[in-house]
């Protein structure tokens, strides 16, 4: 099976060995409190900092979900405002989520084609700004959010990274809170997050001092800090987590590649498919500068694009569908790393039969 699908993904078929290397040495029975289990903890935990450079000062926990991460924000982090600046279904998931527990939530929607640095900011005091970096439903990513820092100095920066984090190089001192959950750029199973705080973050914690949830991010911290965690967590993950980072090369390298593949599909797109808006494939995303590098997201007519995920399907790849309001119109390739060279050629072998159709009719 061949997926592009942009999450759940393909997970790196090194997984399956590992997995029962986990089993035989008796990983998935092990007490969550034990020395054995504090080590592997604090393994994956020194994998992150090294592979994906996060700054020593920046402390990680394991949190189940991405969405989780949205709670945590609202619940830990967030006093009184928070402003959601989005484009797309996962940002504005994330307000949605927001507006149950947080008093006062602003929302500022821009458009997909548009970067951050024209939007007119309100004169607000919100306590946290809430960015999604990569929108996994439409394929665009913001990298420069400083009108933002400027415009709201003493506010935390939150960014859901779910899309990206692993997969591009982050600039983890521009914000706040990071977070992703692991089926996507990591390359393995659902089920679990990495968040990511800045000193500023942990601080806001202390000052907040929430302690009502079982998920309160100061719990999350104590009990971290002696590498454990406020449940009994997927030991499992953790494991996969530290193992697959063991193998990849630094982050720089893996963006570099990623780059290059996403560079390369939009080439590839624009020799065969008559990169036009009128007929063909084009990426939906016109505006290059905020294009994802991880999320493409293909347009085209209805009937083209039905046709071609009928041959997908056929062929056996499946790519994600077009979200929203795009679903018949686009569809989605995933372009993580775990994503093969040789899927990428099989994938594009499929596009290369409709082309040739479309043209020979
Ligand atoms: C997939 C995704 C999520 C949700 O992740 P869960 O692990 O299901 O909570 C949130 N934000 C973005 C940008 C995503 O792509």
């Amino acid at each position: 099976m061949i997926t592009f699908y942009p999450g759940p993904s393909k997970v790196y078929p090194v997984v399956e060995q590992y997995l029962q290397e986990a089993f035989h040495e008796g990983v998935l029975s092990i007490n969550h409190r034990s020395q054995a289990c504090m080590n592997l903890t604090r393994t994956a935990i020194d994998l992150l900092h090294e592979k994906l450079a996060i700054p020593q000062d920046y402390t990680i926990y394991f949190i189940s979900s991405a969405t989780e991460v949205w709670e945590i924000m609202a619940q830990s982090l967030t006093q009184q405002h928070s402003l959601h600046i989005y484009n797309g279904a996962f940002g504005e998931k994330w307000a949605a989520y927001a507006e149950r527990i947080v008093p006062q939530v602003t929302r500022l929607r821009f458009e997909p084609e548009e970067s951050l640095a024209t939007l007119s900011l309100p004169n607000h005091t919100p306590d946290v700004v809430c960015l999604t970096q990569n929108e996994t439903s439409n394929g665009t990513q913001v990298h420069d959010w400083s009108v933002i820092a400027q415009q709201y100095p003493d506010a935390l920066l939150a960014i859901d990274a779910t899309s990206s984090m692993a997969g591009i190089t982050l600039d983890w001192q521009k914000a706040d809170v990071w977070f992703a959950s692991v089926q996507k750029c990591f390359g393995l199973p659902a089920g679990m997050a990495i968040m990511v705080c800045s000193p500023k973050a942990l601080a806001r914690a202390f000052a907040i001092g929430d302690r009502k949830y079982y998920n309160s991010l100061l719990f999350i911290h104590e009990n971290f800090i002696k590498f454990q965690t406020h449940y009994t967590p997927n030991v499992l993950a953790i494991y996969l987590l530290a193992k697959v980072l063991a193998l990849q090369p630094p982050i720089a390298t893996v963006h570099q590649r990623i780059k290059a593949q996403a560079n390369d599909w939009y080439g590839f797109l624009a020799e065969h498919f008559n990169l036009s808006k009128t007929e063909g494939l084009y990426p939906l995303i016109q505006n290059k500068a905020v294009r994802s590098d991880t999320v493409l997201t293909i347009a085209g007519e209805p009937a083209l694009i039905a046709q071609l995920k009928q041959r997908f399907q056929v062929a056996g790849i499946t790519v994600g569908n077009g979200y929203g309001a795009w679903k018949d119109t686009t569809f989605r390739i995933a372009n993580f790393p775990a994503i093969s060279s040789d899927d990428i050629l099989a994938l594009k072998e499929e596009l290369l039969k409709i082309s040739y159709i479309q043209y020979e009719l």
